[in-house]
Order: structure tokens, then sequence, then C-alpha cells
């Protein structure tokens, strides 16, 4: 039986901000959100809201539609051109020439007209919230391998990506390590997969407590097979990761296993794509993982740059 690993849940308090030009609503606004437990900024305006976007998250914004300077339809255009995370909520007390319809194809997530009850406030507040918890779940789900608790492929290859472009950018050296058991297929043989399942396990807590954290970032890459870009490093620093990585393996004293290392350098070449780039870095770090594996396993090989 797999035991997934627990979802994240987002840790931070929902931020809402209500905007509109009338000073009782506004105030009205306030003492609900603040019975709510929620924390909330307000503004007279759209232009106000774009200032306060400006300098904090927020998960969502009730806006009213008419009022001076910038209105609540062009505050909602410019939250879903610039802000895709911030939700819109529409409160207005214009139902004839706002319609439902035409704010929700506008980009809001919900609508309500003045006058409001703080029990309709509250439950619109409430599944909006929700289901952006729902989302947030979902996408920590997709990055992660269930298994291990290490981000899975499919955000290697997305981070990967990110990472070779932002050394690039910022002219640092960014390394690949592909990580590989030695002879997994037999200690899955001798000693049953729930076995093997749990050493990929651990596998993953040594990898995360090997790396630098908040810089480095471990991958389930696949099967036995696994990653670590590793960013702004140079590469006697990243032996030493990868050093350690074996070292700590082989505290474990499984007798007759062990991890070979392919570690590449990334290097850009202008005559070629960023594609190709990023592919030559993962080929020159399998290879070297392979002449890992050719010189008897349990041992690290360095790529040559080219
Ligand atoms: P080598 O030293 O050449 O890497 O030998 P190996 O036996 O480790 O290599 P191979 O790639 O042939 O085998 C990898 C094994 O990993 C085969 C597969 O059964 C096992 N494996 C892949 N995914 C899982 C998993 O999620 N759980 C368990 N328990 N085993 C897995
Ligand atoms: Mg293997």
């Amino acid at each position: 039986m797999t035991i997934s690993p627990p979802i994240e849940k987002s840790d931070q308090t929902p931020r809402i901000m209500a905007v509109d030009d009338d000073q009782v609503i506004l105030d009205l606004l306030k003492n609900f959100l603040s019975g709510f437990g929620y924390e909330y900024s307000v503004a007279h305006d759209g232009q106000e809201a774009i200032q306060l976007l400006q300098k904090e998250r927020f998960d969502v914004v009730l806006t009213d539609m008419v009022m001076p300077r910038l209105d609540g339809m062009e505050l909602l255009q410019h939250i879903r051109e610039n802000y895709p995370r911030t939700d819109v909520i529409v409160v207005t007390g214009h139902p004839a020439n706002f319609t439902f319809t035409s704010v929700i194809k506008a980009g809001a997530i919900d609508f309500i007209t003045k006058p409001f009850n703080r029990d309709e406030l509250e439950a619109k507040l409430d599944r909006v919230l929700r289901e952006r918890q729902i989302i947030h779940q979902l996408e920590q789900m997709s990055m992660k391998d269930s298994l291990t608790g290490l981000f899975n492929r499919r955000n290697f290859d997305q981070r990967i990506w990110e990472e070779t472009r932002r050394a690039h950018r910022q002219g640092y050296d960014a390394f690949l390590a592909l990580i590989d058991i030695d002879n997994f297929k037999n200690f899955n043989d001798t000693r049953g997969h729930q076995a093997g399942d749990e050493l990929l396990r651990t596998i993953g807590d040594i990898m995360e407590q090997c790396i630098r954290k908040n810089v480095d970032c471990s991958f389930r890459y696949g099967g036995d097979e696994f990653a670590i870009i590793l960013p702004q490093i140079t590469v006697q620093q990243a032996i030493e990761i990868g050093n350690r990585l074996m070292d700590r393996f082989s505290l474990l004293h499984h007798e007759g296993i062990g991890l070979s290392i392919g570690l590449a350098k990334f290097n850009h070449n202008e005559q070629h794509s960023f594609e190709n780039d990023v592919a030559d870095l993962i080929g020159r770090a399998d290879k070297a993982l392979y002449a890992a594996k050719n010189k008897g396993r349990g041992q690290l090989v360095v790529a040559a740059d080219q």
C-alpha cells in the first residue's frame, strides 16, 4: 500500500481587499470582514486598489462598480491581466447596468447586489476561499511524488528550465546531479517491494538533509533515479554535496547497494537554442551517471564541460 504524504495547506491567513467610494459601505464591510476573522485592507476607488495590489498579496477583492477615477470594471480587467491568483467579487447597487452574466464574463468569480447581508457575504467568501484551497492542494499534489514526498519529474521538467535560465541571466554556475540506486532490483527481489519503497522514502529524506535549504531542489526523477538542481555553486561544493549523500546512504549499511551519481555543469552555447542547452545538460549528467555505473558503482563522476 502506498501512503501519500500529507497535503500541504496554504499557511497564510486569507487577505481581502474591499473597494468602495461610499464610506458607509466600507465601514460595514470592515465590520463584517473583521468578524469573519480575515485580514483586510480598504480602498476608496480603483486607483487606490491598484496601489495596494502593488504592495501586498490579496486573495479576494470585493469591489463596487461605479467609482470615481477608476471604476470596478476597469479594476476587474486590471486584476485579471496582472494578478491571476487574485479573485474578484463584484458588489454592486446597479444590477441592471452590471448583470451577473456581464461581470462573470469579464472574469469576476461571484456577484453580490446591494443591499447585501452578512450571511450572504460570508457564504460567498467562504466558497471562493474553499475553492482556492482545493486548487492550491491540487497544484501541490500534481508537483509531488506520492511515495517520497519529493518534487516529481513533471516539476523537474519545469524547474530545470527556470533555474538554468536564471543562472544564465544572473551569470552564476548551476549543476545537475542525477542519482541512481545501485542494484536496487536485487534489493527489491531479496527484501521485498515494500522494503524497497521504504528505502526510496529514506533516500528522499537523506537528500533533503544533504542539500542547501531554499537553494537546491531535489526530485524523484523516476523509478530508482533522483535528481538535484544545484544553482550558485562551484564544482567542488557540488561534489561535496554528492559525497555527503553517498556517505549518509552508506550509514544505512544495506549490503550490496549504494548510490551512483553523475554531475554536470550547465553550459549556454550561443549557437544553440536554450532547449538544446538543457537537453545537453541532462544528457551529460546521464552519461556521467552511467560512467559511474561502469566504473564499478558507488561513486560520483563529473561530466566533461562539453
Ligand atoms: P543498477 O545498479 O544498474 O542501477 O541496477 P538496478 O537494479 O538498480 O537497476 P534497474 O534500473 O534495472 O532497476 C531499477 C529497479 O527499481 C527496478 C524496479 O523494480 C525498481 N523500482 C522502480 N520504482 C520503484 C518503486 O516505486 N518501488 C520499488 N520498491 N521499486 C521500484
Ligand atoms: Mg538502479
